[in-house]
C-alpha cells in the first residue's frame, strides 16, 4: 500500500512467526496473553480439516438442541494462562474434536491441571517453562516417577535442585 506522496503506509512484514512447532510461549508472549487472550478461530480451523458430521466423542448425530462444537481436550484459555501453551498448539488437530455442545464437549475436556500435565507427557512434552507458577511446576513434579525424582521427594532434603536441573 503506497500513499499519495509515494511513501509506504506501513513497513513490509518484517517479523517471523515463531509458533510453528513450539508448544510453549516465551515468558514475554505469555505475559502479554495474560492481559488479553488471543482470538480463537477453533471452529474455522477444525472445519478446514473435516466437516462437523457426527460427534467424535459419542458417535451420535447433531441436533438443533445439541449441535456440534469444536471441543478442546486441553482447554484453550487455561492452557494459555496456566501452562503458557501456544494458541497454535491448543488449536492443533490432536487437541480438537467435534463434540455435542451438551455433555460430550465437557466429557472430552481435561478438567484438572494434573490430567493436562499427564497428557502432555504422553505427547512427549516432559518439561514445562520455568517461569510458570510454582503450583503448576509442582503438579508436573508430582507426576514424575520412576526416574529418581519421585524417590528424592520422599527424602527430607531439598529436591528443587535436582528437579530444576532435570527440567533444564
Ligand atoms: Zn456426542
Amino acid at each position: 500500500m503506497v500513499q499519495d506522496d509515494g511513501a509506504p503506509a506501513w513497513p513490509k512484514k518484517w517479523w517471523v512467526v515463531r509458533f510453528v512447532s513450539e508448544p510453549f510461549l516465551t515468558r514475554e508472549e505469555w505475559r502479554a496473553y495474560l492481559n488479553a487472550l488471543p482470538a480463537r478461530y477453533t471452529r474455522k480451523e477444525l472445519e478446514a480439516l473435516r466437516p462437523p458430521v457426527k460427534c467424535e466423542i459419542c458417535g451420535g448425530a447433531p441436533s438443533p438442541e445439541n449441535p456440534l462444537q469444536a471441543a478442546h481436550r486441553i482447554p484453550f484459555a487455561k492452557g494459555i494462562q496456566h501452562l503458557a501453551l501456544t494458541p497454535r498448539f491448543l488449536n492443533s488437530p490432536d487437541n480438537l474434536r467435534w463434540a455435542h455442545s451438551r455433555v460430550c464437549n465437557q466429557a472430552f475436556e481435561l478438567k484438572r491441571l494434573d490430567l493436562v500435565v499427564k497428557h502432555l507427557q504422553t505427547e512427549g512434552i516432559m518439561r514445562l517453562p520455568r517461569f510458570l507458577p510454582t503450583e503448576v511446576l509442582r503438579a508436573r513434579d508430582s507426576l514424575v516417577s520412576g526416574n529418581g525424582v519421585a524417590r528424592a521427594r520422599t527424602a527430607s532434603g531439598p529436591r528443587r535442585d535436582g528437579a530444576a536441573r532435570r527440567r533444564g
